[in-house]
């Protein structure tokens, strides 16, 4: 299959004739409760990538024989922009995200978008809807490209037709509170050999279930666990796990089961420049136990794209509680938040080039 195609030609750009911003979209209440105005869309067929869009957004029509559906080819990607002033923003490590979406749909076995066509897409796009970009402290535009296979067919195969889109939103700071979390070793999020490196749709219908239990126990998250007699801490929700152990910054290694976070790459890059000590190994169930057990856990947070760090207050394992210490402003994960937030906000300067300007 061809896969990568050089940007060919200008986006189209369809105005909107009536806006569906108001004032209360600059104070997001919650994530995906506003889309902006415009989305992009670009069709793949006949092994090229067609015309590129930028279109209002609505509603689409699709076949309910879209190989998508019932097949599940489809991969997306999570991103954000920053306003800077009212005429600038930043969009945060457009390559990373590029490299990470093309790695996603290689292993789907679905085309890949020159980066050229990816990157032009995104800045034409936010800078289109930029008044969406809310400038209260911590909110942000998301931005949420996809791909899935469009073709209309009853047989299961690689699908020869594809829709690219990207949304975007405006979102706020989430996550201010510490999360309680339940270690889970019955179900699995991924396995060795498996799709859990990639952002494809059905990593994320396979953890609803297990997420949902422990919902109704009490807790706000799992904590995915590699399968196996002595299982490692992998992943928390659709965040990386890391962990301040004896004051070393630990995480499990990039894998097949781990899904290789930006925003998780960003703050070892961060604490490392500050000189802290920083390990990227495998933890195992028993090495966290023992830590909970004699506070050699100093502290432990989720890392991710929507809420940057995720205090964690409580780890349960296997049926017990652990309280962590407690979070406080002085807690060294936000000073590793902010320093990632004053890259992105242009208030320090973007040493290892992170932002792009529109
Ligand atoms: C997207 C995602 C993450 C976090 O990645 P970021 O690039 O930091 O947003 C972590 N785990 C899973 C399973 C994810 O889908």
């Amino acid at each position: 299959m061809q896969s990568v195609t050089t940007f060919p030609k200008q986006i189209e750009i369809s105005p909107v004739l009536q806006s569906r911003y108001t004032q209360s979209a600059a104070h997001p209440k919650e994530f995906g409760e506003y889309i902006s105005d415009h989305m992009f869309v670009c069709d793949y067929r006949n092994g090229a990538w067609q015309e590129p869009l930028i279109v209002p957004y609505g509603d689409m029509s699709l076949s309910p024989c879209a190989l998508a559906l019932h097949y599940g080819q489809s991969v997306f990607e999570g991103m954000k922009a920053f306003r800077l002033s009212e005429d600038s923003a930043t969009i945060f490590r457009i390559e990373k995200h590029y490299e990470r979406f093309k790695r996603s749909l290689e292993r789907m076995c679905m085309p890949v978008p020159g980066a050229e066509l990816f990157k032009t897409a995104l800045i034409e796009l936010i800078r289109l809807d930029r008044k969406w970009i809310p400038d209260t402290a911590g909110a942000s535009l998301y931005i949420r490209p996809l791909i899935f296979a469009s073709e209309g067919k009853f047989g299961v195969k690689v699908s020869s037709e594809y829709r690219f889109v990207i949304l975007t939103g405006p979102v706020p700071a989430l996550f201010s509170k510490p999360i309680r979390v339940k270690v889970e070793t019955e179900f699995h999020r991924a396995t060795p050999g498996g799709t859990g490196f990639a952002k494809c749709a059905g990593n994320y219908g396979g953890a609803f279930y297990p997420t949902q239990l422990a919902r109704q126990q009490g807790f706000d998250q799992v904590i995915w666990t590699s399968a196996g007699d002595n299982p490692c801490v992998e992943e928390s929700g659709m965040m990386n796990l890391l962990f301040i152990i004896n004051n070393t910054l630990v995480t499990a290694p990039k894998s097949d089961t781990i899904l290789d976070g930006i925003t998780r790459d960003s703050l070892l890059t961060l604490a490392r420049d500050k000189g802290w000590k920083v390990e990227e190994r495998e933890i195992t169930l028993r090495e966290l136990e023992e830590a909970c057990r004699t506070q050699q856990l100093q502290e432990a947070f989720g890392a991710g794209t929507a809420a940057i760090v995720a205090p964690i207050g409580i780890i349960n394992i296997y049926g017990v509680d652990y309280p962590l210490p407690e979070v406080t402003p002085a807690s060294r994960m936000f000073a590793l938040r902010d320093a990632l937030n004053d890259i992105r906000l242009g208030k320090t300067e973007d040493r290892f080039g992170w932002n792009t300007l529109v």
